[in-house]
């Protein structure tokens, strides 16, 4: 079964694309936690970053260089934001196709609660 993300990618299910090259898609979170949300994934399914492999390190790399543009482009890059990649279950990864957040547009408060 294709990840949800999977499906965004290859356009079965819609979603607000912002950036789409041969290694990664950009789309609107759709339930933002920030003025700004955005989630970039691998085009090629991989489950989460325990499961990537050293041969994946363009990807990998590529994540980080299209989420730095499209904050650029947002407006945020001058004002700060977060990237974000949760993993595994302590990590509250809800959806198992390696995705980054980047998130922004407002203070974003500490990293973590102590809780
Ligand atoms: P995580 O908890 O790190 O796995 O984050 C999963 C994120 O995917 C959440 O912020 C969801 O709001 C987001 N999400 C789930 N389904 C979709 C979808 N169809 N389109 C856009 N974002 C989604």
């Amino acid at each position: 079964m294709p990840t949800i993300f999977s499906r965004i990618v290859s356009g079965e299910i819609p979603a607000d694309i912002v950036h789409q090259d041969e290694l990664v898609t950009a789309f609107r979170d759709v339930s933002p936690a920030a003025p700004t949300h955005i989630l970039i994934v691998p085009n090629q399914e991989i489950s989460g970053v325990d499961a990537l492999e050293d041969s994946q390190a363009q990807v990998a790399g590529r994540m980080i260089l299209v989420a730095r543009d499209l904050a650029r482009q947002e407006g945020v890059a001058a004002g700060g934001y977060r990237l974000i990649i949760n993993c595994g279950p302590d990590g509250g990864q809800e959806v198992m196709h390696l995705h980054m957040h980047l998130v922004g547009g407002r203070p974003l408060g500490p990293m973590l609660s102590r809780g």
